[in-house]
C-alpha cells in the first residue's frame, strides 16, 4: 500500500517540483494539493490521506492553525512541517500543533521522502540543523522558572483573523471570506486587541509577525 500524500505550499514550484519527484517512488501517491491552511483541512476530509506535507508560512490560513485544526478532526493524518524558517517559534509552533516533523526546504529530496517514510510509520523527524533549537526549547521549559511570562491565549477564530488583519485585509473582506458579519469581526478584532495589549492595526500586526501569525515574505 503506498502512502498517500497531500502537499500543500503557497508557492506553486514547490508543490509541482515536489509533485513530480514524490510520484517517482514506487511506494507514495500524492493524492492533492492545496496552496493555504484551508485548503490543506478540506483537502484532508476529502482524501484522508496518510501524510500531509505542509508549508507554515502561508497566506489566508497558516500552517501552525491548520495543523491545530487538523488534529481535532483528522487525528490519524501525520504533518510533516516543511518550510524555509528554521525559526524557533515556527518550529515549536508547528511540533505543538501536533506536526510530527520539521525539514527544512534546503534538504536534499532523498531527506524529505525519508522523512514522509518516518513520520508515515508513527515516527518524528526533525532536521538536523534545528534538532538543536528544539532540544534547547524542551529543556528551557522543563527548567523550573521563578517568572513565566503569560502565553496569551487567542481562540482559532481569533487566530484567523489575526492573521488576516496581519496580511493588510479589511474587516470587511475579512467578513466577506469567513461567512460573518462585519460587525462580528469588529468584535473578535476587539478581543484580540485587548488579550494582545495592541492599541492600533500596526502594532497588532508586529505582534502577529512576531509570533509567527504571519510573515513579511510575498
Ligand atoms: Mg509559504
Amino acid at each position: 500500500m503506498s502512502i498517500r500524500i497531500v502537499l500543500c505550499d503557497d508557492h506553486q514550484i514547490i508543490r509541482e517540483g515536489l509533485r513530480s519527484l514524490l510520484e517517482k517512488q514506487p511506494d507514495m501517491k500524492v493524492v492533492g494539493e492545496g496552496t493555504n491552511g484551508n485548503e490543506a483541512i478540506s483537502l484532508a476530509t476529502q482524501h484522508s490521506p496518510d501524510v500531509m506535507v505542509m508549508d507554515v508560512a502561508m497566506p489566508d490560513l497558516n500552517g501552525i492553525a491548520a495543523a491545530r485544526r487538523l488534529r481535532e478532526s483528522q487525528p490519524r493524518l501525520k504533518i510533516l512541517a516543511l518550510s524555509m524558517h528554521s525559526d524557533r517559534r515556527f518550529v515549536t509552533g508547528m511540533l505543538e500543533a501536533g506536526a510530527s516533523g520539521y525539514l527544512l526546504k534546503d534538504c536534499a529530496f532523498s531527506e524529505l521522502s525519508n522523512a514522509i517514510r518516518t513520520v508515515a510509520s508513527g515516527g518524528l523527524y526533525i532536521s538536523p540543523r534545528i534538532a538543536g533549537s528544539v532540544l534547547q526549547e524542551f529543556v528551557r521549559h522543563t527548567k523550573p522558572t521563578r517568572s513565566k511570562p503569560q502565553k496569551i491565549e487567542l481562540t482559532s477564530r481569533e487566530e484567523e483573523i489575526l492573521q488576516l488583519i496581519a496580511e493588510g485585509k479589511s474587516t470587511k473582506d475579512i467578513a466577506t471570506d469567513l461567512h460573518v458579519s462585519v460587525k462580528t469581526v469588529e468584535t473578535h478584532r476587539t478581543h484580540i486587541m485587548r488579550k494582545v495589549g495592541a492599541h492600533n492595526v500596526a502594532s497588532l500586526t508586529k505582534f502577529a509577525i512576531r509570533e509567527g501569525f504571519t510573515t513579511l515574505e510575498g
